[in-house]
């Protein structure tokens, strides 16, 4: 073990947004906190992510509000609120790419969406929207379909991720290696890249590295899922930008369409929803490309695509264990010990697995301390946006 040590009130590991997040909920209650981070901030899934802020009503596409829908139907207030600088964090200067999320049914409704659609909760937070309040690339004669506007916010995921990063203040760690740091076999702490560390909590945030951390530290549970997915990406002169879900015939989204502004003005897609699920995920990127272009080419016939770059991407969503690799409904917290474990499962539950870190210390009564000054460790870099290296 070092000769040297420190400590700390809170010790989190995994700079993507829960970790983040966490860290600066806590900073704010006065906690000292330290975030280990072990490549770049973002670096996970959050940078790789589509920036929806759901409010949980594409989980109630089966016609019925899960439990989904109602444990994340809070979450757009509360992330408006951080924006307007009125919140739980002040997020102003965070880019707001679309004020709303689109639920767009391409031809006539299906059957499973009419008793969806007639549930009061959905018709409270959806409105139905024509003519010139269509999307850009939805207003053209030819769109025959319906579109809804759902009261969900994109973000620009780098500025949110640049905007946590000036929060975090001085408590970022760029560390290579972890290992625990045990007294009387109680895990007290961490020894990053030789520096032991004291903590009266560790909190494990660090996405599909959750697992290999618990195991590190000789512990089998909480266990993790991975999901695959096969994102595409398309970058045009001719594109405008469009946040929807299209509806296909079963509960998930035939494709969910992000854009994302690129540095030479011009807009990305992004695609996920079944596309980039079980099907999309057996593809390679030469078939998955294909397939994305008879999606556009299906239901956007008029776009002219001929300029268009092509990308895909390939990235997991790391998340706890579920049976049937089902999504999670909620932020998970687990905890043993000094130890906690989160996955969020959303960006948008950040806030909510942020709660249930700061219920947990309240119900331990873990107040802030005074720590001595520990030493000063290298600061991680922010990660690139996802499209970076992929696309001109
Ligand atoms: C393609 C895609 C689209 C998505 N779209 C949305 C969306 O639109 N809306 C939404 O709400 N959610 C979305 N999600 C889900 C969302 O991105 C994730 O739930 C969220 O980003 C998870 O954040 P995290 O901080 O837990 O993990 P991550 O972002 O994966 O961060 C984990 C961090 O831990 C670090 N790390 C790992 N191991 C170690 C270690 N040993 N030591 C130190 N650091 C370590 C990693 O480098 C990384 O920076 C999407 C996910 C994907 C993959």
């Amino acid at each position: 073990m070092s000769q040297r040590s420190s400590s700390t009130d809170i010790l989190i590991v995994g700079g993507g947004i829960a970790g983040l997040w966490l860290n600066a909920r806590l900073r704010r209650q006065g906690y000292s906190t330290l975030l280990v981070e072990r490549s770049e901030l973002g670096a996970g899934q959050t940078l790789r992510s589509q920036g929806i802020i759901h409010g949980g009503t594409k989980y109630a596409l089966s016609g019925m509000l899960t439990g989904a829908s109602e444990a994340i139907a809070d979450m757009p207030q509360r992330w408006r609120e951080a924006l307007a600088g009125t919140g739980e964090l002040d997020l102003r200067g965070v880019r707001v790419l679309s004020d709303a999320h689109y639920l767009w049914s391409p031809g006539s409704l299906a059957g499973n969406l009419t008793s969806f659609f007639a549930s009061k909760a959905v018709r409270t937070r959806v409105g139905q929207v024509k003519g010139n309040e269509l999307p850009l690339p939805l207003q053209h004669p030819g769109f025959k379909g319906k579109v809804y506007r759902l009261s969900e916010l994109v973000l620009d995921v780098p500025s949110l991720v640049a905007r946590m990063a000036e929060l975090a203040g001085d408590s970022l760690v760029a560390c290579q290696t972890i290992e625990p740091l045990h007294e009387n076999d109680e895990l007290i702490g961490l020894v990053l890249d030789g520096h032991a560390v004291r903590a009266r909590r560790i909190i494990l945030t660090a996405g599909a590295g959750t697992a290999d951390l618990l195991q590190r530290l000789g512990l089998q549970q909480p266990a993790q899922q991975l999901r695959p997915l096969h994102m595409v990406m398309l970058k045009g002169p001719t594109l405008k930008p469009l946040f929807a879900h299209c509806l296909g015939g079963g509960s998930k989204p035939r494709i969910t369409v992000t854009s994302h502004p690129a540095a030479d003005g011009q807009w990305i897609w992004y695609l996920g929803g079944e596309l980039a699920e079980a099907a999309g995920v057996a593809r390679d990127e030469a078939a998955q490309i294909g397939a994305a272009k008879r999606e556009l080419a299906d239901l956007l016939p008029w776009l002219d695509l001929s300029a268009a770059q092509w990308a895909t991407l390939r990235v997991d969503r790391a998340e706890p264990a579920q049976s049937n690799q089902a999504r999670p409904d909620n932020a998970f917290l687990a905890e043993q010990g000094r130890l906690l474990v989160g996955w969020p499962t959303k960006l948008a539950l950040s806030p909510d697995l942020a709660d249930r870190v700061i219920a947990h210390l309240q119900h331990q009564s873990i107040k802030p301390a005074q720590h001595e000054p520990g030493p000063a460790f290298p600061r991680p870099v922010t990660g690139q946006p996802f499209w970076t290296g992929l696309l001109s």
